[in-house]
């Protein structure tokens, strides 16, 4: 019989992984709290934008870089097989991203060089023409479908209770008194991962970091380039909604919006598109995004249960990484040498500053 493998947490991270390690013959129940492909208290994959890349990638360690064009590279290929799976299009759009002036130039036009990066420069901007963005809610509706239709069991409105300090782990204990038993665990509980192992893993540094993001309507194709400028971005889906946002804000497990962020961002996305005075604000809302150092996730097994594997702490670019780290945890998993390096252990503090700063 096929290795049972239980991984904690449906969302991006846990839905790539399960889809991974179903397609190496594994059998997978997520473990979902609330529902997959849902927004209910914080959920970062539903709540994010969607960019398929880094926002100012030179910015970054090589590793974020890696891990970050391994994912963007994987992604065509998993929408298309989504989509003829279960008729559930993610919209992956190759809309390129316009980067507005401030940003150094020289250094970004090296990281193009050196990560075999196409760009234009057009004036004073910089145009990435590959970059995508991908519709997230209706890319976790799609692999919500395709982990279905592939026997995955779906646990979902079950939150599992943190662990205890021991070398295996035979079972996990839901909320509701059930146990769950199964050979391997998998992670992949996002912002709230640090509470489900902080007896067992008192090191690892991953803390939920807000952001509160706009949405509007325009005409489709107003906007046919995701547009950067100065720590705020916009983007448009295919049926013309845009996306304003972020805002990265340390306020713990606040799942709320606040007036200020809404006003700050209003101003700064009709700016930078002055269409947008004469458009009412849409909706207006927040995720918790796994925040770690320098944006580096933890893949790898836990530091002493043999059977545990952590994929957690993506930060900002968690939907671009999903699929090369699903890779590398199934690869650890399987014994087998990973397409990419493991992402070490976290355990550096964080610096980030309480408050709202924009990125
Ligand atoms: C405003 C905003 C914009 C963003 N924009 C982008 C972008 O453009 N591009 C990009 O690449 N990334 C972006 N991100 C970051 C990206 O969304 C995250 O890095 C990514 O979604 C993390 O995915 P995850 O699956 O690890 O975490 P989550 O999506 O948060 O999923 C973790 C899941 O675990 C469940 N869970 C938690 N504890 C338990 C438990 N005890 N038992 C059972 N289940 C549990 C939770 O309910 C949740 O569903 C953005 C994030 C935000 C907030």
């Amino acid at each position: 019989m096929s290795q049972h493998v239980i991984i904690v947490g449906g969302g991006i991270t846990g839905c790539m992984t399960a889809m991974e390690l179903i397609q190496h013959g594994y059998r997978v129940t997520i473990v979902e709290r609330n529902q997959i492909a849902s927004q209910t208290s914080g959920e970062s994959s539903w709540a994010g934008a969607g960019l398929v890349f880094p926002l100012l990638p030179w910015m970054y360690r090589d590793a974020v870089s890696h891990l970050a064009l391994a994912g963007a590279n994987l992604y065509p290929s998993i929408c298309e097989q989504l989509l003829n799976a279960t008729g559930i299009d993610p919209e992956l759009t190759p809309c390129g991203m316009m980067i507005r002036p401030p940003f150094d130039e020289k250094v970004a036009l090296q990281w193009c060089h050196y990560n075999q990066v196409t760009y234009e420069k057009i004036g004073d901007n910089l145009l990435l023409p590959q970059v995508s963005q991908v519709r997230n809610p209706r890319l976790l509706q799609a692999l919500k479908q395709w982990l279905i239709l592939h026997g995955a069991t779906l646990l979902e409105n079950t939150q599992l209770l943190p662990i205890q300090e021991k070398n295996q782990l035979d079972s996990w204990e839901t909320s509701t008194g059930e146990t769950l038993h199964a050979d391997t665990f998998v992670v992949t509980s996002g912002a709230w991962s640090y509470e489900l192992l902080k007896q067992t893993a008192a090191t690892l540094n991953i803390k939920p970091m807000r952001g509160q993001i706009l949405l509007y309507q325009l005409p489709t194709d107003t906007l046919p380039h995701i547009l950067y400028q100065d720590g705020f971005y916009m983007l448009q889906r295919r049926d013309g909604h845009v996306l304003a946002g972020s805002t990265l804000e340390d306020v713990g497990f606040d799942t709320g919006t606040t007036e200020s962020a809404r006003m700050e961002m209003q101003a700064k996305a009709e700016a930078m598109l002055p269409e947008l005075k004469d458009s009412p604000i849409l909706k207006h809302w927040s995720g918790l995004r796994p925040g770690t150092t320098d944006n580096l996730p933890t893949i790898s097994q836990h530091p002493s249960i043999a059977n545990l594997y952590l994929n957690t702490g993506h930060f900002r670019y968690g939907v671009t990484m999903a699929p090369a780290s699903a890779k590398i945890v199934t690869s650890l998993i399987m014994g087998k040498p990973p397409l990419l390096e493991p992402m070490p252990y976290r355990c550096d503090a964080i610096t980030v500053q309480r408050g709202v700063v924009h990125d």
